[in-house]
């Protein structure tokens, strides 16, 4: 099999970015879903201006709320440099949402009957380094007797198959609940906060936390955060002002 490396070109750049990576916090932040890049040799996938500038292309305020939340909690954030159109990041490779040829209303025509050659490369060229990293820097920081919490974070869209979704703020856990536990006794009524919304582990969307907070037991939480509420500088100072209150009280929680 001749396989193909030519996903990401020298001028894409590394599939993945790590930020304030000397930070002491336990905290270690994961951004999936952070870009709406797509490599250059992909094109437009066969997607319009408007899909591709969309939720299903990245998490709208992912990012801007994690480097956020980076500065505030003094944490180390690892992010994919490319759409989630072209590999999703939480999502294992053999799962069809991985490369999805479908994604809530709009079809993807550069995802479809992909063989296994294009498959491959794209997982090689973004899957593998973005979690081998993840795994590098959890494994550099037990070595040195230091501590890590993992979060990721995500933003989900307001309205979803024609339907409005009223929860704000989605606690999202795998096996271990700790430290969502902690977060969701201490979330309060400033947001509307629920556990496993709008999406949970059935939905195949704690790939990550499976990945590198179950096998060796560190705490974990997914967030994912209405993007309505990420849309100004206002907005997503305020929910990142209300996430590192309460991932603090959280983690204060757990190791009480
Ligand atoms: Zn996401």
């Amino acid at each position: 099999m001749l396989l193909r490396t030519d996903i990401l070109s020298a001028a894409d750049g590394d599939a993945v970015s790590v930020e304030n990576a000397a930070a002491a916090g336990d905290v270690l932040l994961v951004c999936e879903h952070a870009s709406r890049t797509l490599p250059q040799r992909a094109g437009d996938l066969g997607l319009s201006e408007e899909a591709l500038s969309s939720h299903i292309a990245w998490d709208p305020g992912a990012l801007d709320l994690a480097r956020m939340l980076s500065r505030s909690l003094d944490a180390t954030l690892v992010a994919q440099r490319f759409s989630r159109l072209i590999y999703d990041c939480n999502r294992p490779p053999e799962s069809p949402a991985a490369m999805p040829e479908k994604s809530e209303i709009y079809d993807i025509p550069g995802n479809h009957d992909l063989d296994v050659a294009e498959r491959y490369a794209r997982t090689a060229a973004l899957y593998v380094p973005f979690h081998d990293r993840i795994d590098a820097i959890i494994a550099e920081r037990k070595a040195a007797g230091r501590r890590t919490v993992l979060v990721t974070v995500h933003s989900f869209t307001p309205v979803y198959m024609g339907r409005h979704r009223e929860v704000e703020v989605g606690i999202l856990h795998d096996e271990d609940s700790r430290l969502a536990d902690a977060m969701l006794a201490g979330a309060g009524a400033a947001f509307r906060v629920e556990r496993n919304e709008p999406y949970g582990p059935q939905d195949g969307v704690t790939h990550t936390l499976r990945l590198h907070g179950l096998p060796s037991g560190l705490a974990n939480v997914m967030i994912e955060v209405r993007n309505d509420l990420l849309k100004d500088e206002a907005g997503k100072q305020a929910m990142a002002s209300y996430l590192t209150g309460l991932l603090q009280e959280g983690l204060g929680r757990i190791s009480s």
